[in-house]
């Protein structure tokens, strides 16, 4: 199943796109407290009301961004997302996707690769680098992975321990930096959403193949 190699995806993307944001919605709406808790241990707290916020606001527009080019349709959800999660994560999200789908429509190169470079820019967004304890312990093993073309199988069971990973770290941007040392030994919330949503959308391309 090398879906995600293509250069676009290229079957029945209007029912793809609208299962995948929905799934993503509602893995928001489930986890909401879950990231909240991961969140009120280093942070505000808001992480989960966040990104619920976020997927909803996405989800109501699923219909039309479907219908769009998968390019258009990654720079729309990107702004959506920008304009919808608060907090830090929202740039973090919107710029994954906006430069995912910029990606994807000027260079004509295949998904794997846009997705490398737009964690490449999430990474100077944020001035981040993997082991700061961020979205990004999730986004560059995941990106690594996609781009050498591992089984999507095998990703999806690996996504949640590159979020496990940032247990053990300190964190060193944003508002857990605070803590200093007392950030180790608590998830970084970025990373725990980052890894649910990119299991959820691994499974349901999983399922998207199975049918
Ligand atoms: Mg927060």
């Amino acid at each position: 199943m090398n879906l995600v190699h293509e250069p676009g995806l290229s079957f029945d993307t209007v029912a793809l796109v609208c299962r995948v944001i929905e799934a993503c919605r509602d893995a928001a709406v489930s986890q909401e407290a879950y990231l909240c808790d991961l969140d009120r241990a280093i942070g505000d707290g808001d992480h989960g009301t966040n990104m619920r916020r976020g997927l909803e606001a996405l989800a109501a527009e699923r219909q039309l961004l479907s219908a769009m080019p998968l390019s258009d349709a990654m720079i729309a959800a990107g702004t959506i997302l920008v304009m919808n999660i608060g907090g830090a994560a929202g740039p973090l999200y919107g710029t994954l996707l906006l430069e995912t789908g910029k990606g994807l429509s000027a260079g004509q190169i295949p998904f794997p690769q846009a997705f490398l470079q737009a964690v490449g820019a999430v990474a100077q967004r944020g001035r981040s680098s993997p082991g700061d304890k961020t979205l990004l312990d999730v986004l560059v093993p995941l990106s690594e992975a996609l781009v050498k073309q591992t089984d999507m199988r095998c990703l999806a069971e690996e996504i949640q321990g590159f979020a496990d990973m940032t247990i053990d770290m300190k964190a060193v941007r944003g508002r857990a930096s605070f803590l200093g040392e007392r950030s180790i030994g608590h998830m970084d919330p970025g990373a725990a959403s980052c890894a649910l949503f990119a299991t959820t959308v691994c499974h349901e391309l999983m399922e998207t193949a199975r049918s």
